[in-house]
């Protein structure tokens, strides 16, 4: 049956037989036990045939990698324990030493450190491109030891929106696949790969868990990108450290993310407990309900806070007017429920904002069910030169106003009567 996002939500990854639970149980064990050593052994020789231990592979886990792998149209996916994760190994599952790979600029904070600072250190160099300059400018930041390109679908805190089409096209130029971060969209608001993305990254702890209680990542391999251009011979030659397997060989579409899985997570073990994938995939259940709903939230108040006198600008790609707003009509169904705005005042009048408001939490947060407010530059993107905040698209006086779920009358009220203390204050 072809389901709808909504029904996905619901029923895609898990399908019980009769007298199993009705609810994707926790699998709470380390390990799986064989009648005998031979079968172990032909696990070991292929460890996707069956369960070995939980440090790849856990059935509550899969049922959830399942269900994302169908809501983003991928062909599997491999679950992180956190976003950052997700992002590292999507690059090493294909860079090493020696390589490079090219990114958009406006991404998130610790995307930045780990791109400019921690793969540095291992050799990997990150060449940073603006989402928007154009198909030349791009073309031009491609050297021959480039192996992917990197962007975020609705940029965390820049609220940039990237021109898939154009990046997938310049990185297929030079047979490499284009990975997007679909954090903010989520499959529910875009579908990266229907527009030539070949692998999609999330970090699961905003809207897909939802409920901010459980941090997690995961990889979608699209199954559609084409290793074979001599590009990736750890993709299309034998794996030393599997007897020889050939990734392209044995696992067709879905090599990419075996690898990923066969190598790095048995390498580097960030995979997600079964009880973390029970929370993330009761946050899934209503992801495609919420995504609306902050949707319709968000754009009520963008819409109030382009109008107030203590604003200097507003970013929220789904207003009309919105630098993006172009972009976001033709690749979004939906904004998310993510706003920045610039204060009048600077830092300052931000600060005094934030610190008045009741309902809205001041944390380090976004794309909360609760609404929450955070600083960008004194908080998540502290660790950034003034130069790395201005490319990252960071004004001292934005303010990143993460709407959630309440009345829409209350979260308005809120914010009213913040900016007038904000005002009194100044
Ligand atoms: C939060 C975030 C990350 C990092 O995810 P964690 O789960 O916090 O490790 C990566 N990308 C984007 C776009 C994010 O918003």
């Amino acid at each position: 049956m072809k389901m709808k996002d909504e029904t996905k939500c619901l029923h895609a990854g898990y399908h019980p037989k009769n007298s199993e639970p009705r609810v994707v149980p926790i699998v709470q064990s380390t390990t799986y036990v064989y009648d005998s050593t031979a079968e172990v052994a032909s696990v070991f020789d292929e460890p996707t045939k069956s369960l070995i231990y939980s440090r790849f592979a856990n059935p509550t886990v899969m049922a959830v990698e399942e269900k994302i792998a169908e809501l983003e149209g991928g062909v599997a996916a491999m679950c992180t324990s956190s976003g950052q994760a997700a992002n590292l190994m999507a690059i090493l599952n294909i860079c090493k030493a020696g390589d490079s790979f090219i990114s958009t600029s406006e991404i998130y904070g610790g995307t930045i450190n780990l791109f400019s600072f921690t793969l540095k250190k291992l050799g990997i160099e990150c060449i940073f491109v603006s989402t928007d300059d154009d198909e030349e400018t791009i073309d031009k930041a491609f050297k021959p030891n480039t192996k992917a390109v990197f962007g975020e679908t609705i940029a965390n805190p820049a609220l940039t929106v990237l021109d898939i089409e154009k990046f997938a096209k310049a990185a297929h130029k030079h047979n490499v696949p284009l990975i997007i971060d679909n954090t903010f969209a989520t499959p529910i608001l875009c579908k990266p790969i229907e527009f030539g993305c070949d692998i999609v990254t999330h970090s699961t702890t905003k809207y897909m868990d939802g409920h901010a209680v459980q941090g997690g990542g995961v990889i979608v391999d699209s199954g559609n990108f084409d290793w074979s251009s001599g590009n990736f011979p750890e993709l299309t030659e034998p794996d030393e450290s599997y007897h020889g397997i050939v990734y392209t060989e044995v696992y067709g579409k879905a090599a990419y993310i075996i690898k990923a899985r066969m190598q790095l997570m048995r390498d580097f073990g960030a995979y997600p407990a079964a009880h973390s994938a029970f929370l993330l995939n009761l946050g899934l259940e209503t992801l495609a309900v919420r995504m609306k709903a902050y949707c319709e939230n968000a754009l009520t108040v963008a819409n109030y806070l382009k109008n107030h006198e203590m604003v200097e600008s507003v970013s929220y790609p789904g207003l009309e007017g919105d630098k993006y707003n172009e972009l976001a009509t033709k690749y979004l169904k939906g904004s998310s429920g993510v706003i920045s705005f610039v204060i009048k005042g600077g830092r300052e009048t931000a600060m005094k904002f934030m610190d008045s408001l009741k309902l809205a939490s001041n944390e380090v947060h976004v794309a909360d069910i609760r609404t929450c407010v955070l600083h960008p530059a004194s908080e998540t993107h502290r660790q950034l030169t003034d130069e790395q905040l201005v490319a990252a698209g960071i004004n001292a006086g934005m303010v990143r106003f993460s709407v959630g779920l309440e009345n829409i009358d209350d979260i308005l009220e809120d914010v009213e009567q913040a900016f007038n203390a904000a005002k009194e204050n100044a």
